[in-house]
C-alpha cells in the first residue's frame, strides 16, 4: 500500500516507519503540527523530522506554516466546552486538525490510505484518537490505516537514541508546556479531578 504518515515529530516516527516499511509499504512522511509552540520550538521539530527523513531516506513534505493564533483560537473553543475525565476537548480537536489535512493530503496526491505517528504514543488520548481517524476517513473518502504502534514505544526510543534525534519535553501546545512545568498547574489539576471524581 501507498501510505502517507502523519508525523508528529521525529522521535514518534522511528517505529512506525519501521514498521510499515518491514511490512512491505511504501511510505511518503508529512509534517503538519500548528500546535507545537512556541516557535522555536515548532522549528526544532520540523527540523528533526527533516533530519530523521534524510537518515532514513524517507521523502517528506514539510508544512512550515507556523499557525499559532488559529490554534490558539480551535483550542480555547474546545476548552469551553465541559471537560471530562477521560478526554480533553483540546486534544480531539488536535488531532481532528491534524489527521483531516493529512487525509485531504493523501487523498488529494494518490494514496491509499492516512496514518499518523501519534498511535505510537503511549502519552495521547489513543481511542480519542482512534475514532476521530475513522470519522474523518469516512468524510474524506480515504482509508485510515490502523494500527496500534505502542508496542513498539521503546524500539522506537532506541532507534531515536542511535540516530541521535532531539527529543523534546513535552507534547507541544504552550497548554502542554505549563502542564510540564508548572507545579501550581499540577496542584489544581489534581484538584479539579478529584472534585469532578466525587461529583460522578
Ligand atoms: S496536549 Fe498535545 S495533543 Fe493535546 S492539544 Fe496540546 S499538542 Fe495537541
Amino acid at each position: 500500500m501507498k501510505i502517507l504518515l502523519h508525523m508528529c515529530c521525529g522521535p514518534c516516527s522511528c517505529y512506525p516507519l519501521k514498521k510499515l516499511r518491514s511490512d512491505g509499504h511504501e511510505i511518503k512522511g508529512y509534517f503538519f503540527n500548528p500546535n507545537i509552540h512556541p516557535y522555536k520550538e515548532f522549528k526544532q521539530r520540523f527540523e528533526t523530522a527533516l533530519e530523521f527523513a534524510e537518515k532514513v531516506n524517507m521523502p517528506l513534505e514539510v508544512d512550515k506554516n507556523y499557525d499559532l493564533r488559529s490554534f490558539l483560537q480551535r483550542a480555547l473553543t474546545a476548552e469551553k466546552r465541559e471537560e471530562t475525565l477521560t478526554e480533553k476537548p483540546r486534544c480531539r480537536m488536535c488531532y481532528a486538525w491534524r489527521l483531516h489535512q493529512a487525509a485531504i493530503y493523501a487523498k488529494e496526491n494518490g494514496f491509499d490510505a492516512f496514518t499518523s505517528t501519534l498511535f505510537v504514543s503511549p502519552y495521547q488520548l489513543h481511542n480519542v484518537m482512534k475514532d476521530v481517524a475513522e470519522k474523518i476517513a469516512k468524510a474524506v473518502g480515504i482509508e485510515f490505516y490502523y494500527e496500534d504502534f505502542r508496542t513498539g514505544w521503546d524500539e522506537g526510543v532506541e532507534i531515536c537514541q542511535e540516530l541521535e534525534l532531539y527529543r523534546q519535553p513535552y507534547c507541544g501546545c504552550i497548554f502542554s508546556e505549563e502542564e510540564r512545568y508548572s507545579n501550581r498547574w499540577k496542584k489544581q489539576h489534581k484538584k479539579k479531578m478529584k472534585k469532578l471524581r466525587e461529583s460522578m
